[in-house]
């Protein structure tokens, strides 16, 4: 490699797990890279915490990997870390009627009665089959999951199985208008064995990290991007409190409305394509609990709105992995999917603690809120991508019409639903990309 090759310096916008990917790739080919992260730990969305007396940390948002999940494996692999893999087979039930019903296999959804044992549920196997089976997903993503569904599944298999999942993530606004290709690739996707890395996410991450100081990274943590301008000449010039520094090129990684406000030199009609595209937020909040919560071990409980729960999803930690590993507290998660007005972006921690700790009696009619040891409160506004009808359309390209300005978010892994694998993949992308346009 000539000298003027190695020495071409690239910034990365975010240390989460597409800005990590890239910056690997980015520092295997040569290039002088600086990674940029606003708060003080890697691992963005998929990052955690750990109390003192804990040996694992604990995302702040429930996080596991599918067995399909090849691009991070993929790059664990290469990393040579694989043996710090773990896949357990933890459950997952839905709600029928005031009860829980295990559903992550054959067996068990033949039995569950929300379904009856009829016409209903033949057409509910068949449609999952058929997608599993068809790659076809730019058909799918012509109509919305509700349209398809209700004609190939049927009302009912729609109203008791897609409908609650759909207004849980997307809320009633967004529902009927999400379209089908989405389903079609979480459905793909999923698998009953869940992944997770020794240690937590976060122990993923802090050591991709420090790998990556050792390739010669520069991370400044705590070091928020403000603004991004082309040079002149040619380069981005990156602005943060410290001052202003140059690169030849700019890697963003945050939400489509963050590069709109970093980077408003951006033609105005793709600054507006930008602004268009709808995402969800997330409010997850975590009870240390004395004892488990879920007396049948369960650890993903489904529950539609309609049930009357304050939240979506109901999640035990440690019935995915031990509680040995958290000083043997119980962690479980109770969290929704909701647009940013929603009232749970401002009430306080205390507040939402009270609407919530009632629900918990409903899983385990023992519990009381003395079994709380202590709670924490995450909030996020960009949490789900909302991909409405013919949505590859509207992607935004990585490559922007901003010279030397990358773009790779969540936004655009579609038509995969987000996940670290899709970061990751986007992040390898985004840097082959940039290799490759400077020749
Ligand atoms: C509730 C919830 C559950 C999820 N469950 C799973 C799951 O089970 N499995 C899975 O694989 N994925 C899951 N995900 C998705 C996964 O977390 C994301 O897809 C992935 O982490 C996105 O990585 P990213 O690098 O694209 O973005 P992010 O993780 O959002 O990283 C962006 C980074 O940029 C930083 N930043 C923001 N603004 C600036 C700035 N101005 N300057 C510098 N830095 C900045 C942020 O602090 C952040 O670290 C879940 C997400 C949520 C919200």
């Amino acid at each position: 490699m000539s000298d003027g090759v190695s020495r071409r310096r690239v910034a990365v916008i975010g240390a989460g797990f597409g800005g990590l990917a890239a910056a690997h790739d980015l520092l295997k080919g040569g290039r002088s890279v600086t990674l940029y992260e606003a708060t003080d730990t890697v691992g963005g969305l998929a990052s955690g915490f750990k109390e003192a007396h804990w040996e694992w940390s604990v995302e702040k948002y429930y996080h596991h990997w599918f067995a399909t999940d090849r691009h991070m494996l993929e790059l664990i692999d290469e990393l040579g870390w694989r043996d710090q893999v773990r896949f357990p087979r933890p459950y997952t039930v839905v709600y029928y009627k005031g009860k829980f019903y295990p559903f992550d296999s054959i067996l068990q959804m033949a039995l569950f009665p929300g379904l009856g044992w009829g016409v209903d549920k033949v057409r509910f196997g068949l449609v999952g089959l058929f997608l599993r089976l068809t790659n076809n997903w730019r058909a799918l993503e012509q109509t919305t999951v509700e349209a398809w569904m209700r004609r190939w599944a049927g009302d009912r298999v729609y109203e008791m199985m897609w409908q609650p999942l759909m207004i849980g993530k997307f809320g009633e606004r967004y529902a009927p208008q999400v379209n089908m290709a989405w389903m079609w690739a979480r459905i793909k996707a999923r698998t009953t064995r869940l992944g997770t890395f020794e240690g937590g996410f976060q122990a993923f991450a802090d050591r991709f990290a420090a790998h990556l100081k050792e390739m010669g990274l520069d991370l400044r943590l705590s070091t928020a991007v403000q603004r991004l301008s082309a040079l002149p000449e040619k380069g981005v010039s990156v602005l943060t409190e410290f001052g202003e520094e140059h690169y030849d090129q700019v890697l963003v990684t945050q939400s489509p409305a963050v590069l709109a406000r970093l980077a408003p030199q951006l033609p105005a009609d793709y600054l507006r394509g930008l602004l268009e595209l709808k995402s969800m937020g997330a409010v997850v909040l975590i009870f240390s609990l004395k004892h488990p919560l879920s007396p049948e071990g369960y650890y993903w409980y489904n529950i539609p709105k309609s049930a009357g729960f304050p939240f979506l999803a109901l999640v035990e930690h440690t019935n995915f992995i031990p509680a040995r590993y958290f000083g043997g507290e119980h962690l479980v998660y109770c969290g929704d999917y909701l647009e940013t007005d929603h009232e749970y972006f401002r009430l306080s921690q205390d507040e939402l603690v009270e609407r919530f700790l009632p629900a918990l009696q409903r899983i385990n009619a023992n519990f009381s809120p003395d079994w709380v040891n202590k709670t924490w409160l995450f909030r996020t506004p960009y949490a789900q991508p909302v991909p409405l009808v013919n949505h590859s359309r509207n992607i935004p390209p990585i490559q922007t019409p901003l010279p030397g300005v990358f773009f790779a978010s969540m936004s655009q892994v579609y038509p995969w639903d987000r996940g670290t694998n899709f970061a990751v993949e986007i992040g390898r992308r985004a840097a082959r990309l940039m290799i490759q346009s400077q020749g």
